[in-house]
C-alpha cells in the first residue's frame, strides 16, 4: 500500500469463520459482506465519516445510542427491567461517545505544543511500548496493542506524553490497524514538520481470538516508514531499539 510516497507494510493472517446462513439483505449486500468475511479490508486512510457527523451534540448522540442499544438488548431477549441491566444502554452510550469512540471528534484531538530542540539532539527519538485499546470497525470488539514511534527532529520536539495521546486519540475510533498506523504517522509528520517518522504497531484483535478462528496467540504487525526510515540503516536502528 502506498500513500504520499510512503509505504505501509502489513503482516497478518487471514481469518475464516463467517456465518453461512445469512440471507436477509436489509439494503446491504450481505453476500459481499460474507465474501469479504474476516479479511478486514480497509477502504481508505481517512475514517469514513458522514458529512453531518458533528451536527448532533454529544448529549443528543448519547440519547440516540441509548435508545438503540436498548432495542438491541431487548431484541436479544434481555429483560431491561432487571436492576443489573436497566442502566446498561445509558452506560454503553456514554462510554461510546465520551470514551472509546471519542477520537472520532476532532475537538478531542490533543493540543500539542512544540518545543525548540535546544539540545540540538538530531538523533532518532524512540517512544516505544505505547499501549492502546481500540475497536475493530468490522466487529466492534477490542484491538489491544502497542505502538512504537520514532522520529528525527527537524528542529522541533514535542512532549513525550503527547505521542501517547496522539496514538490514543486515533485508537479511540472504530478502526482497522493499517489505518490507525497511517493516521498516527501522518499526524506526527504534520506536527513535527518532518518526513522522518516511523510507526510500528503490534496488536491483538479480539475478533480473531474470541470468535471466528478463535486464535489466541497471533498478533498483527503493521509498520509505516517514511523519510530517512525508508533507508535500511535508520530503519534497522529503530527496529533494534524496539526489539
Ligand atoms: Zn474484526
Amino acid at each position: 500500500m502506498k500513500q504520499n510516497g510512503t509505504s505501509l507494510n502489513t503482516l497478518h493472517r487471514n481469518g475464516k469463520g463467517s456465518d453461512q446462513n445469512v440471507t436477509e439483505t436489509n439494503g446491504v449486500d450481505i453476500a459481499l459482506i460474507e465474501q469479504i468475511g474476516d479479511e478486514h479490508v480497509g477502504s481508505s486512510y481517512d475514517t469514513p465519516l458522514r458529512e453531518n457527523a458533528f451536527e448532533m451534540s454529544d448529549t443528543e448522540k448519547m440519547e440516540k445510542i441509548e435508545y438503540h442499544f436498548r432495542e438491541i438488548m431487548e431484541t436479544m431477549g434481555l429483560d431491561l427491567t432487571d436492576d443489573s441491566l436497566s442502566g446498561t444502554p445509558h452506560r454503553v452510550a456514554k462510554m461510546y461517545v465520551k470514551e472509546i469512540f471519542s477520537g472520532l471528534d476532532p475537538k478531542n484531538l490533543p493540543n500539542v505544543k512544540l518545543f525548540d530542540n535546544k539540545y540540538k539532539y538530531n538523533e532518532m527519538l524512540v517512544e516505544k511500548d505505547i499501549s492502546f485499546y481500540s475497536n475493530c470497525e468490522h466487529h466492534f470488539v477490542p484491538i489491544i496493542g502497542k505502538a512504537h514511534v520514532a522520529y528525527i527532529s527537524s528542529g522541533k520536539v514535542i512532549g513525550l506524553s503527547k505521542i501517547n495521546r496522539i496514538v490514543q486519540y486515533y485508537a479511540k475510533r472504530p478502526q482497522v490497524q493499517e489505518r490507525l498506523n497511517v493516521q498516527v504517522a501522518e499526524k506526527l509528520k504534520e506536527i513535527l514538520q518532518t518526513e522522518d517518522v516511523a510507526v510500528l504497531i503490534d496488536a491483538k484483535h479480539l475478533c480473531v481470538s474470541m470468535r471466528g478462528v478463535e486464535d489466541i496467540s497471533s498478533s498483527t504487525v503493521t509498520a509505516h516508514y517514511s523519510g530517512k526510515f525508508k533507508e535500511d540503516q535508520t530503519r534497522n536502528e529503530f527496529l533494534k531499539y524496539i526489539d
